[in-house]
């Protein structure tokens, strides 16, 4: 049996008779407002979540505590570390939990940001197989910010509300590391309006991390909003290198080429912030030999996540198988790259052909 279906059965375990919560769970309040001696959450400190949670300790009241869970040991060491040395400024107390289920039972709002769907669905599993949290004097808030596909995200929401655990919102984000650090994100996020002041709730959340929070209707909808817009960028960033490709090989300046698309109607973000040309963009990760930036094997995945999306909705995407094995190909010859490398992959075939 494989880990997703065992999940989904694990899930469906939980019955929502087993709880007895139910009532003080509707009737809780929300608050917009960031109270006092409030207990956060965050579970996967990795390339974004880190910056996110660094984030989120530095905007929180310095009553407040943040436990952090990461599998990867170093990683949570380092932002007690740092949190240290912040400590002279007054941020709040952070901890260390030993597994998910901790943080659960102590955070109201409990945010996580993990690699692949299995990631989120074995987290959510592990805090929720136990039987009842605690129950907190404000209903339990989860926002997942990881691209995970919307039937795994409908799924694990489903689980915590039938079980009146708290409310699950699905928040993937756009604007990769450096947003994470800034705390510039975009967030796109999945949430019944129906439920008074969830909405205004989850934005004040994620504006602690980032600019702008599109609320994009109910559950999954962020994610579905997050694999449209990720499938765009996968087309386009292909379509960008080849033309830069075709463009040097019939003579033209790369820069004087990029310049002119970029007030024509070619204009896209991997031709005009990303561009895959080393030099063209000083900033983009192309100018440093593609280290850094959107991950080759992030943008394959978010690739897959798409098509499944799309099978499930009925939606036909002419380029995505096309655009499927060029990624897989790129990723096997520049894994850890960013993904504008397919610019080089592209030139190597050329030379190839010669
Ligand atoms: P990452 O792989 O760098 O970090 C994931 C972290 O989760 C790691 O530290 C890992 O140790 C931890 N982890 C894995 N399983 C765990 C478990 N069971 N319990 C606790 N921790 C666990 O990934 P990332 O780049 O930070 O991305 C996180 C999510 O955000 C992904 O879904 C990704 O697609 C999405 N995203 C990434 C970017 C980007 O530019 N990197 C941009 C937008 C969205």
């Amino acid at each position: 049996m494989s880990m997703s279906h065992a999940l989904s059965l694990s899930f469906r375990r939980v019955s929502p008779l087993s709880f007895s919560q139910s009532a003080s769970t509707a009737t809780r309040a929300f608050s917009t407002s960031l109270r006092r001696n409030d207990t956060w959450g965050f579970i996967g400190l990795g390339q974004m979540g880190y910056a996110m949670a660094k984030n989120l300790r530095a905007k929180i009241p310095a009553s407040d505590t943040l436990i952090i869970r990461d599998v990867n040991e170093n990683a949570t060491k380092r932002f007690l570390e740092e949190n240290q040395e912040a400590a002279r400024n007054s941020t709040c107390k952070v901890i260390v939990a030993q597994n998910a289920r901790e943080v659960a039972e102590q955070s109201t709002v409990l945010i996580t940001s993990l690699p692949e769907p299995e990631h989120v669905k074995n987290v959510f599993y592990s805090m929720l197989r136990h039987g009842d949290l605690p129950v907190l004097e404000q209903e339990r808030l989860f926002i997942d910010t990881s691209t995970i596909d919307p039937a795994s995200s409908r799924q694990i929401a489903n689980a915590v509300h039938t079980t009146r655990q708290g409310r699950f919102v699905d928040a993937p984000m756009s604007g990769g590391v450096v947003g994470a650090r800034a705390g510039t994100l975009s967030f796109m996020f999945g949430a019944s309006s129906q439920t008074g002041q969830l909405v205004d709730r989850v934005r004040s959340v994620l504006m602690l991390m980032g600019k702008k929070a599109w609320h994009m209707g109910n559950s999954g909808a962020g994610v579905s909003a997050k694999l449209a817009n990720n499938y765009l960028l996968a087309i386009n960033n292909i379509a960008t290198a080849e033309v830069m490709n075709l463009g040097i090989r019939c003579g033209l300046d790369p820069k004087v080429l990029a310049d002119m698309v970029n007030t024509s109607t070619g204009r896209c973000w991997p031709m005009e912030i990303n561009n895959p040309v080393p030099g063209v963009v000083e900033t983009a990760p192309a100018s440093r030999d593609y280290a850094g930036g959107f991950g080759i094997s992030l943008m394959n995945k978010d690739l897959r996540l798409a098509i499944s999306a799309a099978e499930e909705s009925g939606a036909p995407l002419a380029l995505a198988e096309m655009a499927r094995g060029v990624y897989k190909a790129v990723e096997a010859e520049h894994r850890g790259k960013d993904f504008s490398v397919v610019y080089k992959w592209l030139q190597d075939q050329s030379a190839a052909q010669q």
